[in-house]
């Protein structure tokens, strides 16, 4: 079938409609939306946790330090 593309990431053919022109380091590849979306969604997971864990780690953070101080206040 002429319209359809290979995708490098996939390593298949995907229909035309569904690929998109994407401009890497060694030049321009065609790649499906599918894994464009699926990567979006995985990059917003992972900022989304790391932003939770070093929200953690300065909750904790400061109450070690405030544990600390009422120890010392004495
Ligand atoms: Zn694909």
């Amino acid at each position: 079938m002429s319209n359809m593309i290979f995708c490098y990431h996939c390593h298949a053919q995907h229909p035309r409609e569904q690929m998109r022109l994407v401009v890497s380091k060694t030049g321009k590849r065609w790649r499906c939306i599918m894994s464009i979306e699926a990567a979006k969604k995985t990059r917003a997971e992972r900022e989304a946790f790391g932003r939770k864990v070093s929200a953690e780690n300065k909750a904790d953070a400061r109450a070690r330090l405030k544990a600390r101080t009422a120890v010392s206040a004495f």
